[in-house]
């Protein structure tokens, strides 16, 4: 193939990010940490080795790649990780971001989270002027939140929620839908959602990283749980658009928003409008491809951010069209060997 300069690729109009299929990129998500609290089965091994601490982007440096693509255009932060608020001294992070909301530069700063340590959390979330949260919840069981977390305590989630709320924070619930695990109590978690004012995601299982079982036995597609909640609720189509994988439709029964989230059924690359930088400064540009550029040697090669700018317009000039995630009894191989908890999801 044909190699064309990194300038001519991509262009930056203004202050903006523009990929080489004229897709503006507004939005960051950055991995704080791999680490996490809990072991849910669908996105970590129960004994993962998780990578060594001077590998990981210090909380300065995270600052400083974040600022870099907010000059650059970018309009959205999302805080993720693994589980981002069990990264120690965190909210340093979201205290110096928030600048860049007082400044008008960025729109959003928020965070996805299991919810584990939103209790002592949330009131300084929204100090820091983030306004909505996911929090990721499978199921209303304990017993059955313990079985998929594997180490998790749903009480201590819901501590977090009623924090959340108490604190003015607008949560929205992720859920992972999983065939004969939570596909009978997805009605009622919407309905619980829905009654405290929380919109509900759904996300179907995607083939990212080793994991003990196989993805087969937990995919679930999204096209059929639709068909079965239409079945009850009036759905209606929103025109709610992210730029991501999501689609919304608002139910008509109990007024809340409902998401479904189809990386394998549906094709959203078109629109798509983020990349995704893990905790040690790998910057993706696709969360479905391999392909990742370093900004972590950049920043640690000089104080000034002349190399890390020229390491991003390069990789924005290399993000792909769009990815080809596949689950069938031929490919119960992860399509990728990383996990989620890498890239932040
Ligand atoms: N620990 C935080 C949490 O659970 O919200 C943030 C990181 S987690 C990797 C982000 C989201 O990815 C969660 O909603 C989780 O359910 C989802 N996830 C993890 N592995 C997944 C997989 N293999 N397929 C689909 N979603 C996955
Ligand atoms: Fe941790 Fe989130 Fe992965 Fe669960 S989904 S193991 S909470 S990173």
């Amino acid at each position: 193939m044909r190699a064309i300069p990194a300038q001519l690729e991509t262009s930056e109009i203004g202050h903006s990010l523009m990929d080489p299929f004229g897709r503006a990129i507004t939005y960051l998500r950055v991995s704080v940490t791999d680490r996490c609290d809990f072991r849910c089965v669908y996105c970590m091994s129960e004994d993962m080795a998780f990578l060594p601490k001077r590998d990981l982007l210090t909380l300065e440096e995270l600052d400083r790649i974040c600022s870099a693509f907010v000059a650059k255009g970018v309009r959205k932060l999302r805080i993720t990780g693994g589980e981002p608020l069990v990264r120690r001294d965190i909210m340093t992070l979201f205290g110096s971001l928030s600048r860049h909301l007082d400044s008008g530069a960025l729109d959003e700063l928020t965070v996805t989270t299991n919810g584990s340590q939103l209790a002592r959390h949330a009131k300084d979330l929204a100090a820091c002027g983030v306004r909505r949260i996911n929090v990721s919840l499978d199921t209303l069981d304990p017993d059955k939140f313990r079985a998929i977390t594997r180490w998790g305590d749903l009480a201590k989630v819901m501590q977090g929620l009623d924090a959340a709320q108490g604190a003015g924070l607008q949560v929205k619930i992720n859920a992972v839908a999983l065939k004969g695990v939570n596909e009978d109590e997805l009605e009622t978690l919407l309905e619980w959602a829905h009654g405290r004012g929380m919109d509900l995601t759904l996300i179907e299982v995607m083939p990212l990283g080793e994991i003990d079982g196989q993805r087969i036995d937990q995919f679930l597609p999204l096209s059929m749980v639709r068909a079965r909640l239409a079945a009850r609720y009036t759905l209606q189509d929103l025109d709610d658009r992210t730029g991501g994988p999501a689609r919304y439709a608002r139910v008509k029964e109990t007024g809340g928003r409902l998401g479904f989230i189809t990386p394998m059924t549906h094709n959203f690359c078109e629109s798509c409008n983020r990349v995704r930088v893990t905790c040690t400064g790998q910057l993706f540009m696709c969360l479905g491809q391999e392909d990742a550029a370093d900004m972590r040697a950049p920043v640690r090669a000089s104080e000034s951010n002349e190399l890390l700018d020229r390491a991003i317009v390069d990789a924005i000039a290399r993000k792909p069209k769009g990815h080809d995630f596949i689950i069938d009894r031929r490919h119960s191989r992860p399509a990728l060997s990383r996990h989620m908890s890498v890239t932040g999801g």
